[in-house]
C-alpha cells in the first residue's frame, strides 16, 4: 500500500526524481538531501510502513542485508572506513519522515562526531526490573 500524501512513497516509486544508488522490486536506495557525511543514503521500501513496528515481510527480513550491501559498496566506492545503520522510530527518537527508512551513513577517519550517547548507570536490580517490564509485554 502507498500513502498518497507521503513524499517517501513518491520517491521510492520513482514519481519524484532522486539521486538513486540502488533499486530492486522491494526497495529504492537514494542519497539523503541533508547528508550527515558524503554518501549518506536512505533505504526506502516501495510500500508505506510508518515505522519498524509496522514493517512487514519480505521487507523486514531483507532490509538489514541490504544495509550491509550498500555499506560495503560505500567502502569500496567512496573510501569510507566504516558506516552506521541508523533507523529512527517516533518523534522522540528523531523520526521526521513517517515512512520507514534506514539510514546508511558512511564514516571516514576524520573524527566527525559519531552517533553516540553519554553512558548512564543502573544497578543490577534496576536492570532486572526494567527487563521485566519489557518482557511482560512481549
Ligand atoms: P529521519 O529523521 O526521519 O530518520 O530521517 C529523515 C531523513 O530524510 C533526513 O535525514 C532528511 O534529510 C531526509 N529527507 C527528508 N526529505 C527528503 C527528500 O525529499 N529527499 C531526500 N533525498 N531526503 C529527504
Ligand atoms: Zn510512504
Amino acid at each position: 500500500m502507498r500513502d498518497q500524501n507521503c513524499i517517501f512513497c513518491k520517491i521510492a516509486n520513482g514519481e519524484i526524481p532522486s539521486a538513486e544508488v540502488y533499486e530492486d522490486e522491494l526497495f529504492r536506495v537514494i542519497l539523503d538531501m541533508g547528508p550527515a557525511s558524503r554518501g549518506h543514503a536512505l533505504i526506502l521500501p516501495k510500500e508505506h510502513f510508518k515505522d519498524v513496528c509496522e514493517l512487514e515481510e519480505p521487507y523486514a527480513s531483507r532490509v538489514l542485508a541490504l544495509g550491509g550491501k550498500i555499506g560495503d559498496a560505500m567502502k569500496k566506492g567512496l573510501g569510507c572506513t566504516g558506516f552506521n545503520l541508523v533507523q529512527n522510530n517516533g518523534k522522540s527518537a528523531g523520526q521526521t519522515v513517517f515512512h520507514f527508512h534506514m539510514h546508511v551513513i558512511p564514516r571516514y577517519d576524520d573524527n566527525a562526531p559519531i552517533v553516540s550517547w553519554t553512558p548512564g548507570s543502573a544497578s543490577p536490580e534496576e536492570l532486572q526490573e526494567t527487563a521485566a517490564q519489557i518482557k511482560s509485554c512481549l
